[in-house]
C-alpha cells in the first residue's frame, strides 16, 4: 500500500514538471541533449525554416570507388574506378532519381532507377529498355542518397527527433564533437557527430552486419541559398576508403520533374521472373547437377566413386545437403574456388567439413585458407594452367583463362564429352534469358573459348538458375550497347 503512494506521487510530479528534475535520469539527459544538439544544428543549417521547406535537392558528383576484395588481385592496392552520378530527390512529391554512368570489374554500366510514389523504373541506357518496378520503394531508393547529404541528414532528425538520443562526446579531427543518433525509416540506426562550434556535421556512422562499420565523412562546406552542404564526402569500410564523392553541382528547391520522366524512345521490358527462393537440384545433364537459390548456384559432377563441386559462393552447406537428397553415397571429394573474390570463397569450410581438397590457383591460396575454418590443415590442389579429372568414363577440365577484366586468374569448369562450361562473373544470364549487350567480361570469356576450341553447347553461371546456351552468349556479342537519349542534369 506504501508503495503504490510513492508511486503515485512521483507520477503526479512527472507530470508537472518532466524535464526538469533535479536528478536527471540518463535516458531523460540522452533525449534533452540530443534536442539540443538538433536544435543547434537546424540553426547551422539556416534555421528551422529552411530545413522545413527544404523540398527537393539536385546533385551531380563525380565518384570514386574501390573494389575492396573484389579487385582483380587478392589484397589491396584495390581496384580503383570512376563513376559519374546524378541524384535528385523531392520530398513532397516522394520522386526520386538516381543515375549512374562509368566501368568496373569488367563491367560497364549507364543506367538509371526513378521512383515517382508508387510507381518506378529500372531504366539501362546501355540496353536501350525500361523495365517497370514491381515494389517501388521511395525510402529504400532514396536512403543511400540521404545518407551522404548533411542537410538532408538534418532534415530527418527534425521530422524524426524523437529517435534522437545523445550518446557522448568524443574529439573528432582535433575538435570536440557531440555524437546523436538517427533512426531513418529503413536500416540500422546512424550516429551522427555535430562539431560544437559550428555544429556542422562532420561524420556519421552505423554498423551493417555482416559488412562491418561504415564510416561516412563530410567534408569542405559550402553555403547553396542559405544552406550548408558538404563539397566533397567519403566513405569508409572497417578503416578502408570505399567511396570519394566530389560534387560538381547542386541546385535546391526548383522543379525536378524533367529528370523524373520515362524517356519515349526506349524499349519496354518486363522485369524477369525473380529466382527461386527454396535451394533447387536441376540435373541438366547426367550426373550433372546445377543447385542453389536466389543469386548463388553451384555445380556439381558425379564421377564413378566420387563428386567434384565447382563454386564457393554462399549457402554451400545447403546445396550439398539438396544435393545428398540425390546423390546419397557419393563422397564430395574436391571443391573449386573460381576465384578469390569474397563472395566465391563462402564456400571453403563447408568443403573442408565434408574433407575435400580444395582447388585454386597459387596467387589465390592465401585467401583461400583464410576463409576455411582451419587455414593450415585445409587441403589443397593448385592448378597451373589446367587440371583434369578422369575415372575413364567422364572427364572434367579445370581451367585458368584469366587475366579477364574481372580477375587476373579464373577457373572454369569444362565437360568435353557434354559441352558445359560452368563459370563466375563472366556471363550475366537473366532468369527470362533475354540477353543484355555483352560485358567487356563476357567478351573475354567468348575470346577464351574460342582460343581453347571448346565446343560449348550449355552455360551455367554461379549466380543464375538458368542454364543458358551457346546461342545465348553469341546473342550477347551480337547486341551492341545503345546510347538512348536521356534527360542531361
Ligand atoms: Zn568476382
Amino acid at each position: 500500500m506504501k508503495k503504490f503512494v510513492v508511486l503515485a506521487v512521483s507520477a503526479s510530479f512527472l507530470l508537472v514538471s518532466p524535464f526538469t528534475i533535479a536528478d536527471e535520469t540518463l535516458p531523460l539527459k540522452a533525449v534533452n541533449r540530443a534536442g539540443e544538439v538538433i536544435d543547434a544544428a537546424l540553426e547551422a543549417y539556416g534555421g528551422t525554416e529552411a530545413i522545413a521547406n527544404l523540398n527537393s535537392v539536385a546533385r551531380k558528383s563525380h565518384f570514386t570507388t574501390w573494389a575492396t576484395n573484389q579487385s582483380r588481385s587478392p589484397g589491396p592496392p584495390w581496384d580503383e574506378n570512376e563513376q559519374m552520378n546524378f541524384a535528385a530527390i523531392d520530398f513532397k512529391q516522394k520522386t526520386f532519381v538516381g543515375k549512374n554512368k562509368g566501368s568496373g570489374n569488367g563491367f560497364d554500366f549507364d543506367g538509371s532507377q526513378i521512383i515517382k510514389g508508387d510507381e518506378g523504373w529500372q531504366i539501362s541506357y546501355r540496353a536501350g529498355t525500361v523495365t517497370p518496378l514491381a515494389e517501388p520503394d521511395f525510402d529504400t531508393t532514396s536512403g543511400p542518397f540521404i545518407r551522404v547529404t548533411a542537410p538532408l541528414l538534418v532534415k530527418q532528425l527534425q521530422e524524426r527527433r524523437h529517435t534522437s538520443h545523445w550518446l557522448g562526446e568524443v574529439d573528432f579531427n582535433g575538435r570536440p564533437h557531440d555524437v546523436i543518433t538517427l533512426v531513418m525509416e529503413v536500416g540500422p540506426a546512424l550516429s551522427l557527430y555535430f562539431d560544437q562550434e559550428t555544429h556542422l556535421l562532420s561524420r556519421s556512422e552505423r554498423v551493417l552486419p555482416p559488412f562491418g562499420q561504415v564510416d561516412y565523412r563530410f567534408t569542405e562546406y559550402e553555403t547553396i541559398d542559405g544552406i550548408p552542404f558538404s563539397k566533397s564526402f567519403k566513405l569508409y569500410v572497417n578503416d578502408q576508403p570505399n567511396i570519394y564523392i566530389d560534387y560538381k553541382s547542386t541546385k535546391i528547391n526548383a522543379p525536378i520533374d524533367a529528370y523524373a520522366s520515362v524517356p519515349d524512345n526506349l524499349q519496354w521490358v518486363e522485369a524477369a521472373p525473380p529466382p527461386p527462393t527454396d535451394v533447387e537440384v536441376q540435373e541438366f545433364k547426367e550426373g550433372v547437377f546445377l543447385v542453389g537459390a536466389g543469386t548463388t548456384y553451384a555445380m556439381f559432377v558425379e564421377m564413378e566413386d566420387h563428386v567434384v563441386a565447382v563454386g564457393g559462393t554462399a549457402g554451400i552447406p545447403e546445396r550439398i545437403k539438396a544435393l545428398r537428397e540425390v546423390v546419397k553415397d557419393k563422397p564430395i571429394k574436391f571443391g573449386v574456388m573460381t576465384h578469390h573474390h569474397n563472395d566465391h570463397v563462402l564456400g571453403v569450410p563447408a568443403y573442408q567439413d565434408e574433407g575435400a581438397t580444395v582447388l585454386t590457383v597459387k596467387e589465390h591460396e592465401a585467401v583461400v585458407r583464410a576463409a576455411a575454418s582451419d587455414a593450415d590443415s585445409l587441403k589443397v590442389q593448385l592448378v597451373e594452367d589446367r587440371y583434369v579429372f578422369d575415372d575413364g568414363n567422364r572427364q572434367l577440365e579445370i581451367i585458368d583463362i584469366g587475366p579477364t577484366p574481372h580477375v587476373k586468374h579464373l577457373l572454369v569448369a569444362w565437360l568435353p564429352e557434354e559441352g558445359v562450361l560452368f563459370e563466375a562473373d563472366h556471363f550475366p544470364n537473366p532468369t527470362n534469358g533475354r540477353m543484355q549487350p555483352a560485358q567487356p567480361v563476357t567478351k573475354r570469356l567468348a575470346e577464351a573459348i574460342q582460343q581453347m576450341e571448346l565446343d560449348v553447347k550449355l552455360i551455367v553461371g554461379a549466380h543464375s538458375p538458368r542454364v543458358a546456351t551457346i546461342d545465348d552468349l553469341r546473342q550477347a556479342l551480337a547486341l551492341s550497347p545503345v546510347q538512348a537519349a536521356q534527360t542531361s542534369p
